[in-house]
C-alpha cells in the first residue's frame, strides 16, 4: 500500500480500537470493515454486539491497565461508542501513546450535566435555565426560581431519561432526592417545547465540518422512538441549530461525529438539551438516506481521512425496535424497510434491539 497522506492515523489493512461493545460499536465496526480496516473492541461486557463482528475483543474492566496496553499494541487509533468510558481509561491509553478520538475534554464535559450546561452557556449555546443541586435542601429554592415546574436530573450516568424526575410546586423534596438516588444533580426549567431535533455532525482534526440535515425526534418515556428526516422546520431554524453544533465541535476541538439534541419552541427558538460525543441513535437513518452515513464518517474522522458528503438523497423515518418489537423482523423484511438488527440475545423490555428506516420514495 502506498504511503498515506499526513494526518492519517490508520490505513486500510490496519486496526482501529473501539471502547464499548454495544450496537453503536457494532455498526461502527461494520463501517470500518467496509473501508478495509480491522476492528479491536475493548469492553467489560461478555458476548457484546460489537465483539461478534470485530476481529478481536478484550473483555476486561476499564481500569485493567495490562489489558488496555495489550489492546492498543496492534491498534493505530482508538475511538469510543459509549460516553461513560472513564476519562482515566482514556488518559491511560494516551499515556501509553495511543491517540483517542474524541478525547478526554469532550468526554469530561459530556459526562457531567453541570459541566455540559455550563460549557453550553459559556459558548453561546443556550441551555434551559438550570440550578446546581447538591442536597435535598437545594430543591425547593431552585424549583421556585425556575418557575415552579422543573426536571431534577442526576449529574452523572443518566441516559434515556433515567435518573430524572419532574417536579412541580408542592413537590416533596426529600422524596425527589431519594428518587434520584440522593446524588449530585442539576435542576432544569421544564421547557414547553414544540419539537425536539438533533444535529448530527462531524468534524475532522484539521477543522473540516459536515452536518446531516437535522431530524425531528420523538421520544417516549425518555427513549427515542422515531426520527423523521428532514425535520419539518424552516431552513433558518435548522441552519441556526447546525451553527450551534458547529460552535460546540469547534470549542471542544472535536474529532469525530457528535450529536447535539435541542428543543425548538413554537417561535423557532432553540435551547440545547445535551450532546453525545459519539455516533447517535437519531443519526442511524443517515446510512440509508445519505451519500455518507454517520458510521462511515466517524471512522473517516477518527482515522484522519477526508470527510465524506452528508447530502441526503431521500426523506423518511427511522423507527427503533424496542424489546419484543424485534420479533416482527420477518414482517419488516418484506414491507420495504431497511432492517438493522443488533444481534442481542435477549429482548428485554425497552431495550434497543434494532431499527428500521423507511425511505420515501423507496
Ligand atoms: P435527557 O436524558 O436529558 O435527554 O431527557 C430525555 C427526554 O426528556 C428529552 O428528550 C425530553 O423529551 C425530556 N426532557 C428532558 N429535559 C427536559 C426539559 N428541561 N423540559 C422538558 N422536557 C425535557
Amino acid at each position: 500500500m502506498s504511503d498515506a497522506p499526513s494526518g492519517v492515523l490508520a490505513k486500510p489493512g490496519e486496526a482501529i480500537g473501539i471502547l464499548g461493545g454495544g450496537q453503536l460499536g457494532r455498526m461502527l465496526a461494520c463501517a470500518a470493515a467496509e473501508l478495509g480496516l480491522d476492528v479491536h473492541v475493548f469492553t467489560p461486557e461478555k458476548d457484546s454486539p460489537a465483539s461478534r463482528v470485530a476481529r478481536r475483543t478484550w473483555v476486561a474492566e476499564w481500569d485493567d491497565e495490562a489489558a488496555l496496553a495489550d489492546f492498543i499494541a496492534d491498534t493505530k487509533v482508538v475511538t469510543l461508542e459509549f460516553e461513560n468510558v472513564p476519562t482515566r481509561t482514556v488518559d491511560t491509553l494516551e499515556t501509553l501513546g495511543r491517540q483517542v478520538r474524541p478525547g478526554v475534554r469532550a468526554l469530561a464535559v459530556a459526562q457531567d450535566r453541570l459541566a455540559e450546561k455550563t460549557f453550553f452557556r459559556e459558548n453561546g449555546i443556550a441551555p434551559a435555565e438550570f440550578r446546581r443541586i447538591d442536597q435535598a435542601d437545594d430543591i425547593l429554592p431552585a424549583l421556585e426560581a425556575l418557575g415552579g415546574k422543573a426536571i431534577l436530573k442526576t449529574r452523572f450516568s443518566g441516559y434515556d431519561g433515567k435518573g430524572q424526575v419532574v417536579l412541580e410546586t408542592g413537590a416533596d423534596p426529600v422524596a425527589a432526592w431519594s428518587e434520584i438516588g440522593a446524588q449530585r444533580a442539576i435542576m432544569e426549567a421544564f421547557v414547553p417545547f414544540a419539537h425536539e431535533i438533533s444535529v448530527v455532525c462531524a468534524r475532522s482534526a484539521d477543522g473540516d465540518f459536515r452536518a446531516w440535515d437535522p431530524p425531528k425526534n420523538i421520544h417516549e418515556k425518555g427513549v427515542l422512538r422515531r426520527s423523521i428526516f428532514p425535520a419539518p422546520l424552516s431552513a433558518d431554524v435548522l441552519a441556526a441549530a447546525t451553527g450551534l453544533a458547529r460552535t460546540l465541535a469547534e470549542k471542544l476541538d472535536y474529532a469525530g461525529v457528535l450529536a447535539l439534541e435541542m428543543f425548538v419552541g413554537e417561535d423557532g427558538s432553540l435551547l440545547a438539551n445535551e450532546f453525545a460525543p459519539r455516533v447517535h441513535n437519531s443519526g442511524h437513518w443517515t446510512s440509508d438516506a445519505c451519500h455518507v452515513g454517520q458510521f462511515e464518517q466517524h471512522v473517516r474522522a477518527v482515522c484522519g481521512w477526508p470527510l465524506g458528503d452528508p447530502a441526503r438523497h431521500s426523506d423518511g423515518e427511522m423507527l427503533n425496535l424496542l424489546g419484543a418489537e424485534v420479533h416482527d423482523w420477518p414482517q419488516h423484511l418484506t414491507d420495504g424497510a431497511r432492517v438493522h438488527l443488533y444481534g442481542k440475545r435477549r429482548a428485554l423490555d425497552g431495550r434497543k434491539m434494532g431499527h428500521v428506516t423507511r425511505l420515501s420514495p423507496r
